[in-house]
């Protein structure tokens, strides 16, 4: 019997916009055993993967030895010969200046089973994300997809028609041609197209520091003489070029412009970071702990067994709910086993925590605090048994209060919450360069570890902090907070940074 083949999936990973992946593509990302990718793919794209899967990166310009065409097609070739399926992720469209065609030549000759996904296309997006239409009813019918790069060894006959071009009724954009632009467009113009022609470069569509120029083609050289442009960009010349407006959808959302330190650990960040994102935000990870199961399980265990003892069960994050429920359920168990238990949840995001196990919260207190919790369960909690499920460190106000209010106190760690000890060098450096603008500090563990994983630097960034107590430990550090949130959650902190960003503009 033939030995089994993999698949390569020659996958188009659009320009920039984690979100501007295609569904199948996503699909095909989860059915990897190998990943190529480009450095520019974003890090979000390989949140699709599985973990098993061996990610390779095929190098960055200037970084390291870049892998050539061919030995990128001879490894896709071997890794689904060895019946891996491979994913191949291509920038924008692999069918749009993407040496589609080799790839496709090369997996025909060694009979290996493949699917082209396609992708959002750089013109796609610099259009929708800089809202210029490339065709227009009154001026432009038709669009022009030009290399700026050709091949040097192409044969005159073969080369680039500028006279037909600079006479082509539609609007032309221009991949790859930011180095070659004073040529092209000296060139069109000689061939008789109007210096007056509207231009408009628009450089890392979709991604959150974008940048539009406007100018005419005969300006152009001169404008590109005068700031140094590096790639990505496309060019668009025709009159729809005309239509760019800096008030554009893209640019005016509130938080475009500003970069966003997000310190939460990695699970949890990505409803603050998406809710950031799409506000215009550029949003940085830089976890400050890290969040794992309980290093022994028993008195989680032995809590399970015992649950009919307890009146109430205490969440004081969703984490906690997450944990314990997880260990519930693995053990056989289902939600029955709360059923003679109340529960008090310290927040919002617990009680929705408890909410995905179907389960409501017969406390919520109006102010997501410690205090607060056990003011609003204390009355009820006197003579009660009440077991705190909580993390392996944080604050003793909760069992001392409801203490003090006459309960029985059982506390049972359901997981562990640890300091991250280094932070990646790109974070430090953009830190230290002043370059983040907001750093979200959403617990007091959090603003902790964040002092000593930066120290100094931590005073070139506006600190945003959740609650006054988190503010208070940054300011007792020497770091006070810019802003902080006025509801204690995810909202409240995105609306303290929209507010102090719409009053500093
Ligand atoms: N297959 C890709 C094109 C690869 S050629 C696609 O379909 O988009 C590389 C060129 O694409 C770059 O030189 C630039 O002209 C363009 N490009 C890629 N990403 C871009 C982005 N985010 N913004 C503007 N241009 C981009």
């Amino acid at each position: 019997m033939s030995k089994k083949l993999g698949i390569v999936y020659l996958v188009g990973a659009g320009p920039g916009d984690p979100g501007l992946l295609t569904l199948r593509g996503a699909e095909c990302l989860s059915l990897a055993d190998v990943v190529l990718y480009d450095y520019l793919a974003s890090p979000e794209l390989l949140s699709h993967v599985q973990p098993s899967a061996e990610l390779i990166c095929l190098g960055r310009h200037g970084h390291g030895r870049l892998l050539s065409q061919t030995e990128i097609c001879e490894s896709m070739v071997q890794t689904a010969s060895d019946g891996r399926n491979v994913v191949r992720l291509k920038g924008g469209d692999p069918a749009v200046f993407a040496r589609l065609a080799e790839e496709i030549a090369a997996l025909e000759a060694a009979d290996i089973p493949y699917e082209i996904v396609p992708g959002v296309t750089a013109a796609s997006a610099a259009s929708s994300y800089a809202g210029i239409p490339l065709t227009d009813r009154d001026s432009a019918s038709c669009v022009a997809f030009i290399t700026g790069q050709e091949q040097d060894q192409k044969l005159a006959s073969e080369a680039l028609d500028y006279e037909s071009i600079a006479k082509f009724p539609g609007t032309l954009v221009f991949y790859m041609g930011i180095t070659t632009a004073p040529t092209w467009s000296r060139t069109l113009v000689a061939h008789g197209k109007s210096p007056k022609t509207p231009v408009a470069i628009v450089r890392r569509a979709s991604l959150p520091d974008q940048q539009t120029i406007c100018t005419s083609l005969g300006e152009l050289p001169h404008v590109l003489s005068q700031q140094k442009l590096r790639p990505p960009a496309v060019v668009i010349v025709g009159e729809v070029a005309g239509e760019y407006r800096a008030t554009n959808w893209f640019n005016t959302r509130p938080l475009f412009g500003i970069t966003i330190l997000v310190t939460r650990p990695e699970h949890q960040a990505d409803d603050l970071a998406t809710r950031l994102r799409s506000l215009g935000a550029d949003v940085l990870y830089q976890p400050a702990i890290e969040i794992a199961p309980p290093d022994d399980w028993s008195k989680v265990d032995a809590a399970i067994d015992r649950l009919r003892e307890f009146d109430w069960l205490v969440f004081s994050s969703g984490n906690g709910v997450h944990f314990f429920m997880q260990r519930l359920l693995a053990r056989g168990f289902d939600a029955r086993r709360l059923a003679s238990a109340r529960l008090a949840a310290i927040g919002p995001a617990t009680a929705e925590a408890l909410a995905e196990f179907h389960l409501v919260a017969d406390i919520q207190p109006d102010e997501y605090r410690a205090e607060a919790l056990a003011e609003a369960l204390g009355p009820q909690a006197k003579g009660k048994r009440v077991l705190l499920l909580r993390a392996s460190r944080g604050r003793e106000v909760l069992s001392e209060m409801l203490s003090a209010a006459g309960a029985s106190i059982e506390q049972v760690v359901v997981y562990e919450s640890r300091d991250v000890s280094d932070a990646d060098e790109a974070i430090i450096a953009a830190l230290a360069a002043g370059k983040i603008d907001f750093t979200t500090v959403t617990s007091s563990a959090i603003a902790r570890s964040l002092v000593s994983l930066f120290g100094n630097a931590l005073s070139k960034t506006k600190l945003a902090a959740i609650s006054p107590l988190t503010a208070e430990v940054l300011a007792e550090a020497g770091y006070p907070a810019a802003v902080v949130a006025k509801s204690y959650t995810s909202e409240g902190i995105i609306a303290a940074i929209l507010d102090h960003a719409s009053r500093s503009c």
